[in-house]
């Protein structure tokens, strides 16, 4: 599930998913990683996001789909 209300993206240093962002955070404030405390901008924090959303998200939706596709053939088949 992409999370569109949370920053839901890893850190890059140790791999969290939460970070501290003020209220209406913009692009160039700062969020702070709950565990390490490593600073990013919200920019870049999302830069990095769409790289992992590219490595993690994508194949597990194509999996997804193809479970359904897969399912949808086996109803017709039936
Ligand atoms: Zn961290």
């Amino acid at each position: 599930m992409i999370k569109t209300t949370h920053v839901s993206i890893q850190c890059r240093e140790c791999g969290h998913a939460e970070f501290e962002q003020p209220d209406n955070v913009q692009d160039d404030d700062f969020v702070k990683c709950h565990d390490c405390g490593f600073q990013i901008m919200l920019a870049d924090l999302k830069e990095v996001g769409v790289e992992q959303v590219k490595e993690i998200v994508i194949p597990e939706v194509k999996k997804e789909i193809e479970k359904m596709l897969k399912k949808a053939f086996r109803g017709r088949l039936k």
